[in-house]
């Protein structure tokens, strides 16, 4: 088996639980692996620190699946995606493998039904493709596979992006109602693999607070939150997103489920919208900021805080005593005391005390590795104004 061998001291992390080598972290390797195969990683005394998945044109060139010696062949992967399965509840939506947290490095399976999405981010996951498929029409029986490797990260891989149906029939199009409330999803269209997975359990934590409530959904998407505010008796409900599309969808689900006159749908760039009301002096019970993140990078981490202050500035503005805000950010870059932060910072600015509901984070089906803060990007702060 061909090896890495790292420079001295660069096993320490690798020791710690994180399964990354990057390139400068390697002293030399040992036989000629190609990229996409699996290698041994060895520190400069020769000690193992298990395999990993090889790839020279990535800055993370060794992602280790394994702390022991299994090749990552047709058995080891049933083995794993098998352990992924079984460590999930049973859910009709839920993400069935999630990367680095299964120790599969760069694959993603979500579930929908009976339809599949799956997103390969890595060489070695984009070589073993045809087994990948072939494993999970065995495991899980699904009615079409889908794959959605329509993402940026694959050009770091040296990959080009990859949409398409890898086997069965689907034009995508499916309706699901992963804790109650009806979403047409479109698998082969729409943001992420389909839908907004990571933050299903935050739509019953955030709806439960809006019984006889008015409530603000800002970056609404097709509304999940807006919907499950409605859905839990909330007075009066309005979503704010900027793309017709998402909006236009949003509606249709309001349609679907029955609710087509209890959201009042805005087609706007939140920060005018919130910056309008809020001089307004309009008042809402709970406010939803769940927007895309700000920074892909952390030289822009400071731009990014000024955008996540200022609509937090504003909704909190709008909260009257008792009134709660839920807050978010998806920004790897953004930590969860750096969210924290932010809104200790607002809530100064607009002269208000608050205190702390709960935390949030992604749902369980998205797990975070202790040992590998990458895993944990999903912030969110449940927070009431005194
Ligand atoms: N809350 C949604 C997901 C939001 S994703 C859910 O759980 O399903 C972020 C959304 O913000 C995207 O739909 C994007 O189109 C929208 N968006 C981006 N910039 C915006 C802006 N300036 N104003 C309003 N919406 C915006």
């Amino acid at each position: 088996m061909a090896s890495v061998i790292l420079k001295p001291g660069k096993e320490r992390r690798l020791y710690a639980g994180h399964p990354w080598v990057y390139a400068g972290e390697i002293a030399q390797m040992t036989g000629q692996p190609a990229d996409g195969a699996t290698v041994d990683i060895r520190d400069h005394k020769n000690r193992h620190y298990g395999r990993g998945l090889l790839n020279r044109q990535s800055q993370i060139t060794v992602r280790r699946y394994t702390t022991g010696k299994e090749d990552l062949d047709a058995d080891f992967l049933r083995q794993r995606i098998g352990a992924a399965l079984a460590a999930r509840r049973p859910a009709e939506a839920c993400r069935v493998v999630y990367s680095e947290a299964d120790q599969l490095p760069g694959l993603i399976v979500d579930k929908f039904g009976d339809q599949l999405v799956v997103q390969l981010l890595t060489l070695g996951m984009d070589q073993r493709k045809p087994l990948i498929v072939e494993i999970l029409r065995d495991l899980l029986q699904p009615a079409a596979i889908i794959e959605r490797s329509d993402v940026h990260t694959r050009k770091l891989e040296g990959l080009p992006e990859a949409k398409g149906v890898l086997w069965g029939q689907t034009d995508g199009a499916t309706v699901i109602a992963p804790r109650g409330v009806k979403f047409a999803v479109q698998l082969l269209d729409d943001q992420k693999t389909g839908f907004y997975l990571d933050q299903a359990d935050n739509y019953t934590i955030v709806a439960a607070y809006s019984e006889g409530r008015r409530v603000l959904d800002c970056f609404s998407y097709h509304g999940a939150f807006a919907l499950h505010a409605v859905r839990a008796g909330a007075r009066e409900v309005e979503a704010v997103e900027i793309s017709e599309t998402a909006i236009a969808r949003a509606r249709q689900n309001a349609e679907l489920n029955g609710w087509a006159g209890g959201i009042r749908f805005h087609c706007a760039n939140a920060f005018d919208v919130l910056k309008q009301w809020d001089s307004e002096r309009r008042q809402f019970d709970l406010i939803i900021l769940d927007p895309p993140t700000f920074t892909r990078t952390k030289d822009r981490v400071e731009e990014a805080l000024r955008g996540y202050k200022e609509i937090n500035l504003r909704a909190l503005k709008m909260l009257p005593p008792g009134g709660v805000l839920a807050t978010f950010s998806c920004s790897h870059h953004i930590t969860g005391e750096l969210l924290r932060e932010v809104v200790v910072a607002a809530a100064a600015d607009a002269r208000k005390t608050v205190r702390r509901l709960q935390v949030l984070t992604q749902a369980p089906d998205h797990p975070i590795l202790l040992a590998v803060p990458e895993t944990e990007y999903l912030k969110g702060l449940l927070a009431q104004v005194v």
